[in-house]
């Protein structure tokens, strides 16, 4: 584990930028640095840039409008879909649904003669000679020009930000603008970024390495290391695990690859520098720039173009500078760094709300970001000993700032801008001959810019950002240039805990990349013996229906109120032992820790959520109802609906989810007032017991919830076959969810109710506009997180042919980065399946798919791979002494139907189709489950079409098809995947209640007084 080395991120935003003001401390006189932005702005304002320029878009086609919708969506999706057919139905769907005719300023009607030349290379030569495109398309589209059209815009748009194609060409241009602007410098950036194979990683090594060569080629190795051109790498591109579980391997693969980089710059005098990426790979990052910073200082101390990039938008970002400034003195290293504002602000946000974690790890008021920014800028400024500064940024505002800030200090720095954004505001402060600028300049194939794009015009079509409002001239000159000095108290975003509203807060999830929250789940784990569960005698079963059937008299009685506080009450206790409950799942159910957090998040979700339905849906409710004021309905007659409990219901619980579920099942009963007998897993009783006894603590009294270990076959069977049974809710396999709709069927006395939730065929249906790495990485989650033991898990990839090949092979690469072993360490992806008897029966429908099917992995397992080095020897044997363990496997078949049965564990099918992504879907229905599906398209239309036609419970679009939240997205499905209705979902409750319909003969007594009066 690595050492922490800035404090935790997550924290409250308001204190942080209070010690940013403090360390300002009038640094600044903000009316001198409007006096000087002004003029630039109104430059900018009375000279338009050219049509093409990122803030003519933004200003034509804003992206909170259809059209700016449309136009990134298209520019994100439509220079790598190889087939006509598909391109076509992608343009009509964007273009279908923004009126790009309605603009005043028509930049595709401008590019639609180049188009035309380009349609012929691009699009079928007449219409019926090439595939047949979905019906209706082409006539909505009017003229196959208008898809050239597109395609070409897009085109344009990306030329715009790539500086070339090919160094060479980027070189050229660079030397070209030089000669307007001597003060310009470059730092080139190659295009592609997070690898997901090794091989891609070496594709991109290759590449850095040629780039750096052709650097060096025109360096001058002695002048200051700052006048040359330099490059900016992304450690992401260089290893496919650049993640901070996999530190071992990074330290050992990854550190060697940047090494040969560092010294290929250093030798050339020129800059190299490390973008910076995701919060969650920081400290990470920390860790490899130290190792290779002790290495300059060893063998290059007089390089002086080492650096890394740091993110203004962090809560840490001025810890980090401080750190950064202290390594540099250590090693006698000058560095260079570039302080930039954050590229993943959205990013941010979304993950820290999806883990549930404290607080924000960046600040969520845009001005507090440049506040932040202005105080690192400081403190960079006042270390030119150890530090040159390099200010990225394209706001005037902070440019001014920094300008001031360094006049005042004398300390030597320069300005950075990307490619293709801020040339008209640069323009004015470059007239400055002193003021030097690097322009951060990709370089590639056009079709690499996406990812790069789409982030470059999320960011500037922000309403916050300064690009966009630049561009918009309703934002008056004054508001550009108003100081950002002031602090709000709270984030401008509810927190993560109250997303779901303040009724019922949602569960605190943890960050593993920060120590604070990690190690008290490993000092749990290091204290926890696993509890003896007895076995239930089956014989009994029918004796503990009657007692629970007489603890429905009492339990049923307790208001609804009562009963949901202490489900509440239950909640909280497990948040507050959410560390011990994930060393249980690690110890006895062997989850990754990352699935026992989400396990226990998922348990206390549905204690909250079923506590707040319950107290909803069981308040009496007046019939027929109320319209406004006025009470529906016949006179002299009250009318009320009640809701209650059935009385004992048996809760059969799977091995998967020996929390989430058996607590889901439990809570959803007891909270409508049922008893519970309670039947969990064999493999996993000792989860089940703590749960119970958390319930019991909490107040669910001892008779109202009995925990009855024992096997499916006896016990589970006994249970349900007892009398006064008045439900039975379970979770597991088709065939024994069968079973027991055939043992309930055949008994006397009332028909019983049974919920089931059972497995499935999962299928992903993929078509050629899809992102190969977003489909690549909803495909490791589907189909091997867990081992691929959850019934959501994906089964059946269904990818389109004229993508196959590349998506069968990253996922194949990816699939071999996955390290199987031992769930208790952070590093494992995968670890073994629930027992013995699994593993066999896993091992046969392997034997029989390496006959009948294309193996893709090939005989290497895969655990056996991807050790670092230096421990190869002593973890192999460690992984071998883990029982049970299978490899994530990929097998290519012919057909849709060659699939049979449901293989509960990390076994991913693959098939190719062509044609009607509808038929598709209609194999897919025919193989009878309806559980989860997955669709990856950037057709919107035909995503939700696709989604109508499915007989499936929950379909996901462009992620992955695991991990529903309660509450959010309800989960279960129908024919062979579950009777429904839906775990934690607004139904789930009314199958445990009774209902009852009390009605009031009012006139009996009296008559009606108010209608008499
Ligand atoms: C040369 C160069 C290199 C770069 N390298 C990197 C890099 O390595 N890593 C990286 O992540 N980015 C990098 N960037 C991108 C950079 O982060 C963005 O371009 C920059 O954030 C835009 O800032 P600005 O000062 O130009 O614009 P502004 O409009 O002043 O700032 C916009 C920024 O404010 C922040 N923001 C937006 N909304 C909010 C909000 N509600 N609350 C808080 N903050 C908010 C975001 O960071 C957003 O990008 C680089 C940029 C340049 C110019």
């Amino acid at each position: 584990m690595l050492t922490q080395r800035l404090p935790n991120p997550y924290r409250p935003e308001s204190s942080i930028v209070s010690q940013c003001l403090a360390s300002l401390n009038n640094a600044l006189d903000w009316s001198a640095l409007v006096r000087k932005a002004l003029p630039w702005i109104q430059t900018v304002r009375e000279n338009p840039p050219p049509f093409w320029a990122m803030e003519s878009l933004l200003k034509e086609y804003p992206i909170s409008s259809a059209e700016g919708l449309a136009l990134m969506r298209l520019a994100e999706a439509l220079l790598r879909v190889p087939d006509a057919e598909t391109a076509i139905a992608l343009t009509a769907d964007q273009l279908g649904r923004a009126d790009f005719d309605g603009s005043s300023d028509k930049v595709l009607s401008r590019l639609s003669s180049t188009a035309i030349a380009m349609s012929k290379h691009f699009l079928p030569a007449a219409p019926g000679s090439g595939p047949t495109p979905e019906p209706g398309l082409i006539a909505k589209l009017g003229a196959r020009t208008v898809v050239a059209a597109t395609l070409r815009a897009v085109q344009l748009l990306g030329r715009q930000f790539v500086l070339g194609q090919t160094m060479a060409e980027g070189q050229h241009e660079a030397a070209a603008a030089r000669k307007k602007m001597p003060n310009l410098r470059y730092s080139y950036d190659m295009l592609g970024e997070g690898s997901r194979t090794d091989a891609d990683a070496l594709v991109h090594l290759k590449s850095y390495q040629d780039a750096i060569a052709s650097i060096a080629a025109s360096a001058d190795k002695t002048c200051a290391c700052e006048q040359n051109d330099g490059i900016s790498i992304k450690l992401s591109a260089l290893h496919p695990r650049y993640e901070y579980a996999q530190a071992d391997r990074v330290l050992a693969e990854l550190v060697p690859r940047v090494w040969g980089l560092c010294e290929q710059a250093a030798r050339a005098n020129i800059n190299l520098t490390i973008d910076a990426e995701e919060v969650d790979r920081l400290e990470l990052s920390l860790e490899v720039f130290e190792v290779l910073m002790a290495q300059v200082a060893k063998h290059y101390p007089q390089w002086r173009g080492f650096g890394l990039a740091m993110q203004s938008y962090q809560t840490t970002a001025l810890e980090l500078v401080a750190h950064v400034t202290e390594l540099a003195r250590k090693h006698g290293l000058r560095l260079m760094c570039r302080l930039v504002k954050g590229a993943y602000w959205d990013a941010e946000i979304k993950r820290a709300q999806e883990l549930g974690l404290p607080h924000y790890p960046v600040f969520t008021h845009k001005h507090h970001t440049d506040v932040s920014y202005l105080a690192c800028a400081k403190a960079l400024l006042d270390a030119p000993d150890a530090i040159y500064p390099q200010f990225a940024t394209h706001n005037a505002a902070t440019v001014a700032a920094i300008l001031q800030m360094a006049a005042k200090t004398g300390a030597p720095f320069e300005l950075q801008r990307l490619h293709g954004m801020g040339e008209g505001v640069y323009g004015e402060v470059l007239k400055n001959p002193l003021v030097a600028c690097r322009v951060y300049a990709p370089v590639g194939a056009h079709k690499d810019l996406l990812a790069y794009l789409v982030r470059r015009l999320l960011e500037n079509g922000a309403n916050s950002s300064f690009v966009h409002q630049l561009a918009d001239e309703t934002v008056p000159i004054t508001e550009l240039l108003i100081s950002p000095l002031r602090l709000e108290p709270h984030a401008s975003l509810p927190l993560p805990a109250h997303l779901f509203g303040l009724q019922r807060p949602n569960s605190c999830g943890l960050d593993l990349t920060v120590s604070a929250m990690r190690d008290p789940l490993l000092a749990a784990l290091a204290a926890l013996q696993l509890p003896e569960v007895p076995e239930f005698d089956a014989k009994l079963a029918s004796g503990a229906v009657l007692s629970s059937a007489a603890s429905y008299q009492q339990w049923s009685a307790v208001s609804v109120e009562v009963r949901a506080r202490i489900l509440r009450l239950a909640a909280d206790e497990l948040q507050a032992q959410l560390p011990r409950f994930c060393a249980l799942l690690v110890k006895e159910a062997f989850k990754t820790w990352n699935d026992a957090v989400s396990e226990v998040r998922e348990a206390i979700d549905f204690l909250r959520y079923y506590a707040a339905q319950a107290q909803t849906i069981m308040q009496p409710q007046t019939m027929p109802g109320m319209e406004g004021p006025t009470l529906l309905g016949i006179t002299g007659e009250s009318n009320e609906l009640r809701l209650t409990g059935r009385g004992p219901w048996v809760c059969i619980s799977p091995w998967n989810f020996p929390l989430a579920i058996f607590l889901g099942q439990v809570a959803a009963a007891l909270a409508t007032g049922n008893t519970v007998l309670a039947k969990p897993a064999e493999q996993t009783p000792a989860v089940a017991l703590e749960a119970v006894k958390l319930l019991h603590a909490a107040g669910v009294p001892e008779g109202a919830l009995q925990l009855l270990h024992g096997p499916g076959e006896t016990v589970g069977a006994a249970l349900v076959a007892a009398p006064g049974v008045a439900g039975v809710v379970f979770t597991g396999s088709t065939a024994v969810a069968k079973i027991i709709n055939r043992a309930l069927a055949a008994k006397d006395g009332p028909i019983v109710p049974l919920i089931a939730e059972t497995g499935g065929i999962n299928a992903m249906l993929v078509d050629s506009t899809a992102l190969p790495e977003q489909v690549s990485d909803a495909v490791m989650q589907s189909a091997f997180r867990s081992a691929g033991q959850r019934c959501s898990a994906l089964r059946l990839l269904c990818v389109h042919e004229e993508i196959a090949d590349g998506v069968v092979a990253m996922i194949a690469g990816a699939a071999r980065e996955l390290r199987c072993g031992d769930p208790a360490l952070l590093a494992t992806d995968v670890g073994p399946v629930i027992d013995g008897e699994a593993f066999e029966g896993i091992g046969r429908q392997l034997k029989r798919l390496r006959r009948d099917a294309r193996d893709l992995l090939g005989d290497v397992p895969g655990f056996k791979q991807n050790q670092p080095p230096a421990q190869s020897r002593q973890a192999q044997s460690a992984i071998d002494s883990i029982p049970n363990l299978i490899a994530p496997q990929a097998f290519e078949v012919q057909h849709i139907s060659d699939l049979k049965d449901e293989i509960f564990g990390p076994v991913l099918h693959i098939v190719r189709w062509g044609g009607d992504p509808h038929k598709v879907i209609a194999q897919i229905n025919a193989l009878g489950y309806g559980l989860t599906l997955g669709i990856q398209t950037r057709i919107d239309s035909r995503a939700q079409a696709l989604a109508r036609a499915a007989h499936i419970g929950n379909v996901y679009i462009n992620r992955n098809q695991i991990g529903a939240v309660v509450g959010v997205q309800p989960f279960g499905g129908e024919g062979l995947s579950g009777t429904g209705p839906k775990a934690g979902g607004p139904h789930y409750l009314y199958r445990f209640c009774a209902e009852q319909t009390i009605t009031v003969n009012t006139t009996a007594a009296g008559g009606n007084v108010q209608l008499m009066a």
